[in-house]
């Protein structure tokens, strides 16, 4: 049992807070971003607690492989098969990472600039 607090998706993991899940295995979960950055915006979320990709053992690496794949389908499933969408994994400070629980973003519905801000 770890001591450190849970993060905010281990809590829309465990239903203590509520969000809108569009997709759930039992290794991992996705669900809308609460503050979209474009129509579709979506989060793949492992189950399993890692603070982030750097952090991911190589003994993992199938899961990892999951999340990649799961977010291909998200994108199926909101409907961006054709126009395109952007996988997207903020690592540290200069990432831009703010939640330090390991997810993969899924954006789409709009065109997106490279590079990235
Ligand atoms: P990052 O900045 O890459 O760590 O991404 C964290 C993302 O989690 C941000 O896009 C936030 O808008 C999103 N977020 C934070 N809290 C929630 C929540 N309760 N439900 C859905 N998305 C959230």
């Amino acid at each position: 049992m770890s001591s450190r607090a849970k993060t905010i998706f281990e809590k829309v993991i465990d239903r203590e807070i509520p969000s809108q899940i569009v997709y759930e295995t039992e290794e991992l979960i996705a669900l809308k971003d609460i503050n979209p950055q474009a129509a579709v915006h979506v989060l793949v979320v492992p189950k399993k607690h890692f603070n982030r990709l750097a952090e991911v053992p190589m003994e993992e690496a199938e899961l990892l492989g999951k999340l990649l794949i799961a977010a291909a389908h998200v994108a199926k499933l909101s409907g961006l098969e054709k126009s395109g969408f952007r996988v997207v994994i903020n690592n540290g400070r200069d990432g831009g990472e703010t939640v330090p629980h390991l997810h993969v973003h899924v954006l789409g519905g709009r065109p997106m600039g490279w590079p990235p801000g």
